[in-house]
């Protein structure tokens, strides 16, 4: 989609630092990391976001959920501590790129409630 900076970045129009690709999902460091892992996974595929899933993207975001974000976890060794899965979604959940995509953060102790 025109003018949205993450496929940009999954277009590699833009410069990201990779930690995994395959043909649907690519996953970059956050160039503004909440913790010393901040990863974002994002289909390469234009989807706005949680809000926005259909039925039609069960097999992505089963891949997603099940083999990307586990493997980047236990690559990143934060498989064995623990970790936090966020997908912020729409504006009073805090998502300000209208792309979907899931932080993956570790490497420090999470608080919760978030804010
Ligand atoms: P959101 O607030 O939508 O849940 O998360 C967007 C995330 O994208 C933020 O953590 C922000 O730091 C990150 N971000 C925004 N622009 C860029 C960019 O150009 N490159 C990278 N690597 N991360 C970005
Ligand atoms: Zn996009």
């Amino acid at each position: 989609m025109a003018d949205c900076i993450f496929c940009k970045i999954a277009n590699k129009e833009i410069p990201s630092s990779v930690v995994y690709e395959d043909e649907q999902v690519i996953a970059f460091k956050d160039l503004e990391p909440q913790a010393p892992v901040h990863v974002l996974v994002i289909p390469k595929r234009h989807i706005e976001s949680v809000a926005a899933l259909t039925a039609d993207d069960k097999a992505l975001a089963g891949h997603i959920l099940c083999e990307v974000i586990p493997q980047i976890a236990k690559e990143q060794n934060l498989d064995k501590k623990g970790f936090r899965v966020v997908a912020n979604t729409g504006d009073e959940g805090g998502q300000t790129v209208k792309h979907l995509h899931f932080h993956v953060l570790g490497g420090r102790s999470m608080q919760w409630p978030p804010g």
